[in-house]
């Protein structure tokens, strides 16, 4: 797409750190890092986001990951990664073509991990025979 930010960097129209390309991804710093050696690996096809994102491509966004991360880490000293996805504005995605977030992580880095709510037993049990139930369709 045109306007895309991550099209252009892809097509190479807009400079970014690239670390990583092969025929269907590419993966390069984020410009922003919530921590040093954070990077984006992105389709080069593009899709909005990860659920309407080709099965092959998406499972290329897991395999490169899976390659690159612990490199990344290495390359940072980071001790460990996470690997997240924003999937729609409420999610917090800014940029709507399919990416993947490898965060590399320091003990001491001060982020904690997300708090939780309280969900009924009833509640739970409906949720799951709903999503069972939407998987059968
Ligand atoms: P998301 O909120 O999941 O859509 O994340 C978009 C990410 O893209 C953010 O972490 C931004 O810092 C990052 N970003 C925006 N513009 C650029 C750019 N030109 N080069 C690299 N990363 C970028
Ligand atoms: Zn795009």
């Amino acid at each position: 797409m045109d306007n895309c930010l991550f099209c252009r960097i892809v097509n190479k129209e807009i400079p970014a750190d690239i670390v990583f390309e092969n025929d269907s991804v590419m993966a390069f710093l984020d410009i922003h890092p919530t921590n040093k050696g954070h990077t984006l690996i992105v389709s080069k096809e593009h899709f909005e986001n990860l659920a309407e994102t080709e099965d092959s491509v998406a499972s290329e966004l897991m395999i490169v990951a899976r390659r690159i991360a612990p490199e990344i880490v290495k390359a940072v000293g980071a001790e460990g990664f996470n690997l997240i996805t924003n999937n729609g504005s409420a999610a917090g995605q800014v940029v709507m073509h399919t990416h993947l977030h490898v965060i590399p992580r320091f003990s001491d880095d001060g982020f904690k991990h997300w708090a939780s709510k309280e969900v009924s037993k009833e509640e739970m049990a409906e949720i799951k025979n709903k999503i069972v139930s939407f998987l059968k369709e």
